[in-house]
Order: C-alpha cells, then sequence, then structure tokens
C-alpha cells in the first residue's frame, strides 16, 4: 500500500479497551489511517464522542438503539453518519467496501459472526477477539486461505510469536522451531493456594498486576483460562499443537513470548505491556510506526523471573488444552462455558473456584460435535450456555459479602 493512500479501518468493539488503544495508535498517525467504521454495544455516549473526533462514515450499535443514537448523531451535526444495527449491522459493517482493514476487538462470542465476515470478504483482520478463534478455529483458518486475507496477532503473546517468526513462515518444521514458549503474567492470584481462591472477589479478580483489560479477559488471566484460549489460538494461527507450545509464567510481562530455533536460539519480543505496541505493530505490518508506548528502560526494569504454572489452582489451562485435543465443538464449549461462568462470577452467583468447575461439567455434558459449518458451532455455543446456566442454577452458592 502507498504511505499515502490512507488504510481504511472499521474497528468493532470500539468502546472496550482494545478499541481505545486502538484508537490512540490510529490519532497519532492522521495521515496513515481514517476510521470507516465503529462498533459499540452498550456505552454509545462514548461512541458518540469517538464519532465526534474520528468522524467515521458508518457506525454499528444495537438493533433496539439505532433510532436513538441516529437522532443522537443528528443533534450533534453529524446526521451524515449511517447507523447499522443488531447483527446483519455488524456483518454489513464488517465487510463494507470501503474499508480494507478490520479491527476485530469485540470480546467473546459475539465477535465470531462479524470477525468470520471479515475473513470471507478479503480483508486485512486484526484480531484481538481471540474468542472467535477458538469458537472456530479449524472454519477460520480455512476461510483465511480460501479469501486470502490477512490475519494478523494483536493478542501480545501471538503478536511476539509472529514477530519471532520468519518473515515466510509456513510451518515449524520448515523453519527449524522447535518450541513455542508462550509466556503468562500468572495474574494477581499466582502463588496463591486453590482453598485460598475460593475466596477471592470479583474486584480483586480483574485488578491485574500489569495490564489494564476489559472485565472478561481480567477474570480469565486470574484463572488462567487466558492463557488456555491463547494456547488454543497459537495452535490456529502457527500451525502447532499443544505438545508445541510450553507455558511459562513470567510475572513481569516483559517477554511477550518467545520462539525457541532447533540451534538452540530464542527469539523473544520484549517491551513495556502496553497493548498499543502489538496494535501498532499489526496495523502497519510489515512497516513500523510509532505507538505512542513508552522505550523499556533496562536499568529500572529489575528482574525478570520465570515459574511453571500451577495445575491444581487453575485447572482452566489444562481444561483449554482438554477441549483443544477433543476437537470439533470442544473448544466452542469450552469458550461457551467459560463465558456463562464468568458472567455469573462477576455477578457473584458463583465462587472463583467454581468457574473451572461449570466448565468442566459442560465439557462433560456435550461430546463433540463437527465444526465443519457456523451454524454447528453457533448452535453448539447455545446449548453449552444453557447448560451452564442450569448447571450453575443446581448450585447453592454462598454469595461472597
Ligand atoms: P472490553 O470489555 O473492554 O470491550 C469489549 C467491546 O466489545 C466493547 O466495545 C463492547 O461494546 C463490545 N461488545 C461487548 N459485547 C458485545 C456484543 N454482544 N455485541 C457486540 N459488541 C459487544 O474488552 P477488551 O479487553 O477490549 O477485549 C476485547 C477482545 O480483545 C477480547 O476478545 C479479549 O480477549 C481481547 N484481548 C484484549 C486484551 C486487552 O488488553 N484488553 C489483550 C489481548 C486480547
Ligand atoms: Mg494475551
Amino acid at each position: 500500500i502507498n504511505p499515502t493512500t490512507p488504510r481504511t479501518i472499521t474497528l468493532l468493539g470500539a468502546t472496550g479497551s482494545i478499541g481505545h488503544s486502538t484508537l490512540d495508535v490510529i490519532a497519532q498517525h492522521p495521515q496513515r489511517y481514517r476510521v470507516h467504521g465503529l462498533s459499540a454495544y452498550r456505552r454509545l455516549d462514548a461512541l458518540l464522542s469517538l464519532c465526534q473526533q474520528f468522524q467515521p462514515a458508518q457506525v454499528a450499535v444495537p438493533a433496539e438503539s439505532v433510532d436513538r443514537f441516529a437522532q443522537q448523531l443528528a443533534q450533534a451535526g453529524l446526521a451524515h453518519i449511517e447507523v447499522l444495527g443488531g447483527e446483519s449491522g455488524l456483518r454489513e459493517l464488517a465487510t463494507a467496501p470501503e474499508a480494507d482493514t478490520l479491527v476485530a476487538a469485540i470480546v467473546g462470542a459475539a465477535g465470531l459472526m462479524p470477525t468470520l465476515a471479515a475473513v470471507q470478504a478479503g480483508k486485512r483482520v486484526l484480531l484481538a477477539n481471540k474468542e472467535a478463534l477458538v469458537m472456530s478455529g479449524a472454519l477460520f483458518m480455512q476461510a483465511v486461505a480460501d479469501h486470502d486475507a490477512e490475519l494478523l496477532p494483536v493478542d501480545s503473546e501471538h503478536n511476539a510469536i509472529f514477530q519471532s517468526l520468519p518473515e515466510s513462515y509456513t510451518s515449524l518444521t520448515a523453519s527449524g522451531v522447535d518450541k513455542i514458549l508462550l509466556t503468562a503474567s500468572g495474574g494477581p492470584f499466582r502463588g496463591r493456594s486453590a482453598e485460598s481462591l475460593q475466596e477471592v472477589t470479583p474486584e480483586q479478580a480483574i485488578a491485574h498486576p500489569n495490564w489494564s483489560m476489559g472485565q472478561k479477559i481480567s477474570v480469565d488471566s486470574a484463572t488462567l483460562m487466558n492463557k488456555g484460549l491463547e494456547l488454543i489460538e497459537a495452535c490456529w494461527l502457527f500451525h502447532a499443537t499443544p505438545a508445541d507450545i510450553d507455558v511459562i509464567v513470567h510475572p513481569q510481562s516483559v517477554i511477550h513470548s518467545m520462539v525457541r530455533y532447533a540451534d538452540g536460539s530464542v527469539l523473544a519480543q520484549l517491551g513495556v505491556p502496553d497493548m498499543r505496541t502489538p496494535i501498532a505493530h499489526a496495523l502497519a505490518w510489515p512497516e513500523r510506526i510509532r505507538s505512542g508506548v513508552q522505550p523499556l528502560d533496562f536499568m529500572t526494569l529489575g528482574q525478570l523471573t520465570f515459574e511453571a504454572p500451577d495445575h491444581t489452582a487453575f485447572p482452566c489451562l489444562q481444561l483449554a488444552e482438554q477441549a483443544f485435543a477433543a476437537g470439533g465443538t470442544a473448544p466452542a464449549v469450552l469458550n461457551a462455558a467459560n463465558e456463562v461462568a464468568v458472567d455469573a462470577f462477576l455477578k457473584r452467583q458463583i465462587r472463583f473456584d467454581q468457574i473451572a468447575q461449570v466448565i468442566d461439567h459442560t465439557l462433560q455434558q456435550r461430546a463433540p460435535k463437527s465444526a465443519n459449518q457456523l451454524d454447528e458451532i453457533l448452535s453448539e455455543d447455545r446449548l453449552a450456555r444453557e447448560q451452564a446456566q442450569a448447571y450453575i442454577a443446581t448450585r447453592t452458592i454462598a454469595a461472597t459479602t
């Protein structure tokens, strides 16, 4: 792409944490990037100010909010912005021919349909929405190949792995890769015993030591399910199996992941933990642009430490590995049960340690089916949610005070 022709960006999940970081980078490079479309789900007041600042041509909001939001735009002198609604609106926005790049930053299963639609439209897709890939890995990667889409990982670990692999990468063996070393912060409860985790509150769980993120991924980081989802994400992105990947707890989150080659060389990507780095990398790839992130200062860094994950206190990582091995719709079931369980935990309906129990129970209830079609995956997602809800309803859980 000619640097004088700006890339046109559609950002799904504009009001979230990744959305915020993405627009921060875009605002630093107005000559390089133009915002074509934005989507938001709840915080439509925030979307309105983003419309004022970035002047998109189209936005997508929930179907029931279309009229009200169009009125608010008109009152703000922004009647020229087209308001799309509901799932079909998200799909239309994600595939709009005016945009060449989609940033997929919706959280959870809700992001799958529009992200896959953008892939099928052959766009450059910057993937933050890891749940979409976990749910539909085989279908998603096949669509990337069939439609010549360009898939670039925004998740910091996967972006680090991508940066540590050769540009000509096709497979681990062809590139002489021995292992992918996926780093994990360990979350806010690293080092705690399984018993002591029965007491922890949503407030403690979402207070991540290194990263500021949305609520759902913050809880996932605390249970290590985030690393489980990322293990599956890495398997699909890099044509690997869990045996090719070692998870290493690295509490400082300075090394964002590594690749170890056959000759013993280990290549890593390091930086200050700030999502603007992987976002800027993926936006500009294969070029480099400024992200606004502070340089890493080794003189003040102190120590970088490493340890093994504790699978007893944090069973979710192994549940994810099992679901990937089971194949078919099992990762979609894992993801659905996790979304329901995290939501119930945030509403104080279940304890922290019961998140893994809900997922384990739901996985056992649902034998994996074929996941070749989006319909099959979405229907399994729905059934798994119902089953997880039903299981939660049978638990009599003392609410944490
Ligand atoms: P967030 O909760 O801050 O934002 C989520 C966004 O999705 C919001 O804009 C919200 O309006 C939208 N949304 C929520 N539910 C929706 C629905 N049903 N339909 C349409 N839109 C909906 O989340 P986040 O932390 O920005 O994370 C977004 C994605 O990026 C997640 O998949 C997460 O795993 C991934 N990710 C985030 C980080 C991070 O640092 N925050 C890092 C790596 C990966
Ligand atoms: Mg990550």
